[in-house]
């Protein structure tokens, strides 16, 4: 039986399937940072003024204390940052209950842990908190420790307020009116109506295809915003880096007698005397062929070589033209084939139903594989 997925599982898979396989199949364990640290408190915070069994909430002096005494310290590269950002932690705290305290109502559920059934795929998760709006229907409510405010896009996009409704729906069997990314840092609640069905149904195929790579044991890596992540060691693109610093010679390379290492460095050093070479091949080039129209001659005689200078056609047919003629004859369809370019814009067209797009995009499969270099300067810190 597979192992449940949660909103963080899918999203990191997303990203980069590696990634996620070192993490949750591998079981390496990500360095602490100071960030996770610093939303954990936050988050058991408001959890801690919200999770009352009968109202009022804590006093502002018992969620301080609260603060103080689930204060995580790893990750934050000095005492300096550390208490830094405990200050920090406090105003925004105390904020939160200057807003929150006088207009306290019950939650329906709060730091709720669910799973649900997504046609055979277990998803587990945590939502932050859940209220009963006076409609009667449903309100999610997700706590954000991230620096930005988000955009409408942030909002509209986020997988996993669209997730938790999907969980909310199946438990409580009631209508989800509104959703909220809670920006603790500001206070500021951003919030949007329900997602549709097709957004809905389009998570839930993204489940499955999260589990369906997973099952079959699809782990490529791909390198995204978050790179290196913190097992650059496992991973094809920085792997070399360790093989170098580690003991004994560095692997030998494709050329002989050149580790690649030295490879690198000349294939770079080529590729840019081809460029240059490239730019004064155009030049002298044009050269010839002004000077060929200006003379009125189609040869240009050097000491050892002779250079003929000659225009050339390209044919192509008219489209309309052609058509005229082979459709009548029932041949026009033997000549018509599929247009990448174009099949790419229709891609991308808002105006084509989503639903279309969508069934193209699976449609899409592997047709060759070919290996590709492409050319980076490293950073002084790489
Ligand atoms: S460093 Fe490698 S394994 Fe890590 S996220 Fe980037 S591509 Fe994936």
């Amino acid at each position: 039986m597979a192992r449940p997925l949660s909103y963080t599982q899918i999203s990191l898979y997303q990203a980069c399937p590696l990634s996620y396989k070192l993490q949750y199949i591998d079981g390496l364990r990500p360095k602490d940072k100071w960030y996770f640290s610093f939303g954990s408190t936050l988050h058991l915070c408001a959890e801690y003024l919200f999770k009352v069994k009968v109202p009022p909430p804590p006093s502002l002096e018992a969620l301080l204390d609260f603060y103080e005494a689930k204060w995580l310290s790893q990750g934050y590269e000095s005492a300096e940052e550390e208490a830094k950002y405990r200050a920090y932690g406090r105003e925004i705290l105390t904020r939160f209950w200057e807003i929150h305290h006088p207009a306290f109502r019950m939650p329906l559920a709060v730091e709720h842990l669910f799973y649900i059934d997504v046609e055979g795929v277990k998803l587990r998760g945590y939502i932050d908190r859940v209220d009963k709006l006076e409609s009667g229907g449903l309100s999610i409510v997700d706590y954000k420790s991230s620096q930005n405010l988000f955009t409408v896009d942030d909002l509209s996009q986020d997988l996993q307020l669209t997730l938790y409704q999907l969980a909310v729906q199946q438990i409580w069997q009631l209508p989800v009116e509104r959703l909220t990314l809670y920006h603790l840092r500001s206070n500021t609640p951003c919030s949007c109506g329900p997602r549709e069905p097709a957004q809905l149904e389009a998570a839930r195929r993204l489940v499955l295809t999260v589990a369906e790579n997973i099952a079959r044991g699809e782990f490529p890596a791909v390198e995204n915003q978050y790179c290196p992540c913190d097992f650059p060691e496992y991973c094809p693109y920085y792997r070399h880096q360790y093989l170098a610093a580690g003991p004994g010679p560095v692997k030998q390379g494709v050329l002989p007698g050149l580790v690649a290492a030295e490879a690198v460095e000349e294939y770079v050093a080529l590729q840019s005397e081809i460029k240059e070479l490239e730019s004064r091949l155009d030049e002298l080039r044009q050269v010839i062929i002004d000077f060929c129209q200006a003379e009125g001659i189609n040869r240009v005689f050097g000491e050892e070589h002779a250079v003929t200078y000659k225009m050339t056609e390209k044919t192509g047919f008219d489209e309309e033209a052609v058509r005229a003629l082979l459709e009548p004859v029932g041949l026009w369809p033997q000549v018509l084939g599929l247009d990448p370019a174009r099949l790419r814009q229709l891609l991308n067209d808002e105006g084509v139903a989503g639903d279309i797009r969508n069934r193209i995009q699976a449609l899409k499969q592997v047709v060759a594989t070919f290996p590709r270099l492409s050319v980076r300067k490293l950073t002084k810190e790489e």
